[in-house]
C-alpha cells in the first residue's frame, strides 16, 4: 500500500503522522508526552499515537511500511540516549526495536531537528534549493543542515545552531555555557528572564495571560498574545531574540554560503511571517556578503513538518 508512520518526540507532545506514497497526510494524532514512568512509558504512547493515526487512516500499524521517529538526543543502533527534555531517559534504551515489536513493523530513528530540515528540504519551503540551514525557533533553538543536497550531520551532532555564540560572557545558556544564542532567543530562556524581570518589579501580562489560558509555561500562543497587546516586557524580550537570531544565522551564513535559511520550530511558526522578515533584517548587518543574503522563508509544513520528516527515514 506503500503508506508509512512518522512520529515527532517531543518534551510535551508526541505528533503521530500517516502519509500515502506521495507524502500526502492521511491521518494524524497528537498525544501528551509522559512525564513520569521513563521510556517504557514514552514508547507506549509513542505506539498509542501511531494507532490512532492509523486508525484515523483506516489501517493496522502492522500495515505499515514501517515507522520513521525523530527524536532529540544521540542515536546508536536503534538506542536513543542522553534526550533532555524526555523524563528519566539519559541511558541508551532500545527505542526502535522495542516500538518495532508495539507496533508489528519497521522504526527508524533520526534526529528530530534534521529530519524537520529534510522535510522542507524535499517536500516543503526549500524544494528548489541545493543547500539549506534550518532553524527550530521554540523551547531551544535547533538547527538542521542540507549541503550540496545532502543531509550534514557532521559525526552526529551538527546543527546546534543554539549554541553559537553572540555574545562572550553573555547571559546564561540552559545548557550551561554561557553567550549562546538560545540564551537570549529560546523560549525557556526567554520566560526564565521574564520571570526574573518581574521578580524585580517590571510590570507584564505575559503570565496572566499564561494563567487566562490554562498554561504552566510561556507558549508561543502566550507570546504572540502578548505580543498583539504590545505588552512592553514581551516586545522588548521579543526585540532581543531577534537580534541575537539574526547574529547568529548570520554568522553562520557567512562559515556556510547556504541559499536558504527557513525558520520553522514552535514560535516561528506562531509568529510567522512578520518575525521571518524581522530576523531576516537583523541579519543584514552582519552578512559579510551583504549584497547576496540568502532566502529566508517560513517553515512550509508546519507542525507536522518534524512528523512527515520522520516518515521519510522510512522512504529511503
Ligand atoms: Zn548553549
Amino acid at each position: 500500500m506503500g503508506l508509512r508512520g512518522g512520529i515527532d518526540l517531543g518534551g510535551t507532545k508526541i505528533q503521530a503522522v500517516v502519509v500515502d506514497a506521495e507524502h500526502a497526510v492521511l491521518a494524524s494524532a497528537r498525544l501528551p508526552t509522559p512525564e513520569s514512568g521513563g521510556p517504557p512509558a514514552v514508547v507506549a504512547q509513542m505506539a498509542a499515537a501511531v494507532r490512532e493515526a492509523a486508525a484515523g487512516a483506516r489501517v493496522d500499524s502492522r500495515d505499515l511500511d514501517g515507522v520513521g521517529v525523530g527524536a532529540p538526543g544521540t542515536f546508536d543502533n536503534g538506542n536513543l540516549a542522553n534526550a533532555p527534555n524526555l523524563s528519566g531517559w539519559r541511558d541508551p534504551y532500545p527505542l526502535a526495536a522495542t516500538l518495532g515489536e508495539a507496533l508489528g513493523c519497521e522504526v527508524r530513528l533520526g534526529n528530530d531537528v534534521q529530519v524537520a530540515t529534510d522535510a522542507e528540504f524535499q517536500l516543503g519551503a526549500a524544494r528548489e534549493f541545493d543547500s539549506v540551514l534550518g532553524v527550530f525557533w521554540g523551547t531551544g533553538v535547533g538547527g538542521g543542515l542540507v549541503l550540496g543536497g545532502k543531509p550534514w550531520l557532521g559525526r552526529g551532532s551538527a546543527g546546534e545552531i543554539g549554541h553559537v555564540v553572540v555574545r562572550r560572557d553573555g547571559a546564561r545558556c540552559p545548557c550551561g555555557r554561557r553567550g549562546c544564542m538560545e540564551a537570549y532567543a529560546g523560549r525557556a530562556a526567554m520566560e526564565a528572564r521574564a520571570r526574573k524581570l518581574q521578580h524585580d518589579g517590571e510590570h507584564t501580562t505575559l503570565f496572566e495571560i499564561m494563567e487566562t489560558r490554562g498554561r504552566e509555561r510561556l507558549t508561543s500562543g502566550v507570546w504572540a498574545r502578548a505580543l498583539r497587546a504590545e505588552d512592553a516586557m514581551a516586545v522588548k524580550l521579543m526585540a532581543r531574540a531577534v537580534a541575537a537570531l539574526g547574529a547568529g544565522v548570520a554568522s553562520a551564513q557567512n562559515l556556510l554560503d547556504v541559499e536558504a535559511v527557513i525558520i520553522g520550530g514552535g514560535l516561528g511558526i506562531r509568529l510567522g511571517d512578520p518575525y521571518v522578515a524581522r530576523i531576516a533584517a537583523a541579519m543584514q548587518p552582519h552578512l559579510f556578503l551583504d549584497g547576496k543574503p540568502p532566502a529566508v522563508r517560513l517553515a512550509a509544513l508546519g507542525d507536522l513538518g518534524g512528523a512527515v520528516g520522520a516518515a521519510l527515514l522510512v522512504a529511503d
